[in-house]
């Protein structure tokens, strides 16, 4: 068993998927495992959500099996995996591992290159986290897309860039099948999906406030927010929940 196995022993599977029992500074401790022993390595931070699609979507369940590191993001899969009869050490979401990842390379001197999200968004988001930690290197940013056409030119780019840490903002499952299709062909040791992680940190959607992200209310304060997303959050909630209280034990 090598460090990076050895470190995410904690391992759970929930309707297949696969989740490791991590806390964030266990999750940045093994992203730096990662970089160190080169690449390529994918984390995912899965919700419910990526549970959900994957029951729907072959690939998209393959690419979760297959990753390196799959944190758990959401209230849901804490509420789940406690039904299954493990109580997980904590959530590691997407924009927390994203802060942390970043402070990891600033003092590290990882270069980092933001990948995704509408026009302009990850430059601000860039801009945000080097006011905050001055010397990140950020390796590149750019809008681009998740159509497989643009692949090769996106590849260009971010091989010319020689990032340490790759962060794609195309929202799941898009930016995951994205890694997995490109990361081969890309020397970055350690990619991650951040969905809308850049859109937070650049001030473009408001974020739960700590209290109730606490209550594990956070699903509750985006529908509020985004109402655009009830439907998304109604299967993300209720429907993951039934589905693992009804078939969650006979998976295991
Ligand atoms: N996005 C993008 N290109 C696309 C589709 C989406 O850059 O073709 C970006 C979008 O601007 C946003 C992110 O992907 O920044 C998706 O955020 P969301 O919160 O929906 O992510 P999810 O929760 O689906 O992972």
């Amino acid at each position: 068993m090598n460090q990076i196995e050895a470190m995410s022993s904690g391992r759970i599977e929930i309707l297949g998927i696969p989740i490791d029992n991590v806390t964030e500074p266990e999750a940045l401790a093994l992203a730096a495992a990662m970089i160190e022993a080169g690449g390529p390595h994918q984390i995912c931070t899965v919700n419910p959500e990526f549970i959900m699609e994957a029951r729907r979507n072959p690939t998209f369940r393959a690419v979760l099996r297959a990753a390196d590191l799959n944190t758990p993001d959401g209230f849901g899969v804490l509420l789940a995996a406690r039904w299954l009869g493990t109580t997980l050490r904590g959530r590691v979401t997407g924009v927390e591992l994203t802060q942390g990842l970043t402070r990891l390379a600033a003092e590290r001197q990882y270069r980092v290159f933001f990948l995704g999200a509408a026009p302009g968004v990850a430059e601000a988001a860039a801009a945000r986290l080097q006011q905050r930690w001055p010397a990140l290197q950020v390796a590149g940013c750019y809008a681009g897309s998740p159509a497989p056409e643009a692949d090769e030119q996106q590849r260009r780019i971010i091989a010319a860039a020689r990032p340490d840490i790759l962060l794609v903002a195309y929202g799941h499952p898009r930016q995951e099948l994205w890694i997995a299709r490109n990361q081969p062909f890309l020397r970055v040791p350690l990619a991650m999906g951040v969905g809308g992680t850049f859109d937070y940190l650049a001030g473009r959607v408001p974020r739960a406030p700590r209290w109730l992200r606490r209550l594990g209310l956070e699903w509750a304060f985006r529908l509020v927010a985004q109402p655009a997303r009830w439907r998304r959050i109604i299967d993300a909630v209720p429907a993951f929940l039934l589905t693992v209280f009804w078939q969650g034990r006979r998976s295991l």
